[in-house]
């Protein structure tokens, strides 16, 4: 359950940053969870509001922005997406079939492993960088003081 986790550090870095900033409760905090994550915002959700519970964070308004996944090449500077790389992968290892006949894409069951298994679309380079979509980070903050 890495959300609750997540929500844990939010709240830990909020009520730093409320006690930097002399701020006595939030608003609204705005975080942003990339793609690659899979961030469950309900569990998220969830989390956050049990967890901040007794604190100063209590209350906030949540609002849960999804980053698209992108990826770059450090070889020929090509970019592509999430949606690309499902279906490089799904053409590149054969689909998994079940006992029942239907067919299900091998990243279905292992999609943490998607940035692993890649290659490059234009250069079949291995060297590239996931350069957004992975990852929390808390976006916006509207403080009370
Ligand atoms: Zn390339």
């Amino acid at each position: 359950m890495h959300e609750w986790s997540l929500a844990e550090a939010v709240i830990n870095s909020l009520i730093r940053l409320a006690e930097d900033r002399g701020a006595t409760a939030f608003e609204e905090v705005e975080i942003t969870h990339g793609e690659i994550m899979e961030l469950d915002t309900l569990v998220f959700r969830t989390a956050f509001r049990e967890l901040s519970k007794g604190t100063l964070v209590e209350g906030t308004r949540l609002v849960l922005k999804e980053e698209k996944a992108k990826f770059k090449c450090n070889n020929c500077g090509a970019e592509w997406d999430f949606e690309t790389v499902e279906k490089i992968l799904s053409e590149e290892f054969s689909v998994i079939e079940e006992p029942s006949g239907t067919k299900e894409s091998a990243l279905h069951f292992l999609p943490n492993l998607a940035p692993a298994l890649l290659k490059c679309p234009s250069c079949k380079s291995r060297d590239f960088d996931l350069a957004s979509g992975k990852g929390l980070r808390i976006s916006k903050v509207v403080m009370r003081t």
